[in-house]
């Protein structure tokens, strides 16, 4: 009697778990072959922007001198940098009161672009601006805004995530925004303390560039029946409603989200289903 009750649950569990590693393989190919495709795009135009940037140390380095043979006084951080610094990110661990670990990025504030080299000379055919980010009723339309609810939502990433750096093939999280915040963060500690072994308050910086792109980027890699959280902040974006979303609005979606977030290995996933649910709950149809 006592054994068939043990057996039962037992053989359940069995067939739970075969169905799971299956599941597992199905997506795990499918990841592949976007991420092989995406290789290849991105090969040819990191080699387009190789040359782009090449032309570009160029320029700005002749735009140097220039300045400095007209006896121009550089912008502070222009002047105690050897090179033409990008603008970074600043990232830091956060330890919760409960000890877990989620980790926040700070964009530099709007407006402190490349072409604020220019900023206090009197050059008068300084390059455009930056196009100014589109207007949102509610400031949500900011890269900060995306940055902040995407790395929410791969909170499930974090602790395997910087265990998992050191991988010769790769963290199988590339296409996360915490990607490249992980792979320039500092030495992790030997502790057998839970977390993701980065000593609690580490600041570090990324080049917020890479942060951005990611932002924008990631949508195009297409999964059946689930999204990354770039993907979902996308969708967001596009839906009809955004300009209506408020704060409190999005906050909310990102708390529904968050305990529906699974890592399969390859980085932060929601089911889609689940994702047009909370959606349509919260910006009605798209
Ligand atoms: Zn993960």
């Amino acid at each position: 009697m006592l054994s068939a009750e043990e057996n039962d649950p037992r053989a359940r569990r069995r067939e739970q778990v075969r169905r799971a590693q299956r599941t597992h393989r199905d997506r795990k190919a499918t990841y592949v072959r976007s991420l092989e495709s995406e290789v290849t795009k991105l090969r040819a135009s990191e080699a387009a922007h190789d040359a782009e940037c090449q032309t570009f140390r160029q320029v700005i380095r002749r735009l140097r001198e220039l300045i400095k043979y007209h006896n121009i006084p550089l912008p502070p951080d222009l002047a105690s940098s050897p090179h033409v610094s990008s603008p970074q990110a600043t990232v830091e661990l956060v330890t919760l009161p409960d000890h877990s670990q989620t980790i926040r990025a700070q964009l530099p504030a709007p407006g402190f672009s490349t072409g604020d080299i220019f900023a206090g000379t009197s050059i008068s055919d300084a390059p455009d601006q930056e196009p100014t980010p589109m207007a949102h009723p509610h400031g949500l339309w900011t890269a900060q805004t995306g940055v902040d609810f995407v790395l929410g939502l791969e909170q499930v990433c974090l602790e395997h995530h910087a265990v998992h750096s050191v991988d010769v093939e790769g963290t199988g999280h590339e296409m996360m925004l915490m990607s490249p915040i992980m792979s320039r963060s500092p030495p992790l500690q030997q502790t057998t303390e839970p977390g993701s072994g980065l000593p609690d308050g580490a600041v570090w910086s990324v080049p917020s560039v890479e942060l951005e792109r990611l932002l924008e980027f990631a949508d195009r890699l297409r999964l059946d029946g689930e999204i990354t959280p770039v993907e979902a902040w996308q969708a967001i974006r596009q839906h009809p409603s955004f300009p209506n979303l408020t704060r409190e609005g999005l906050d909310s979606m990102k708390l529904m989200l968050l305990p529906e977030v699974k890592c399969y290995g390859f980085g932060a996933l929601i089911d889609r289903a689940y994702f047009d649910t909370v959606m349509l709950q919260i910006m009605g149809p798209g």
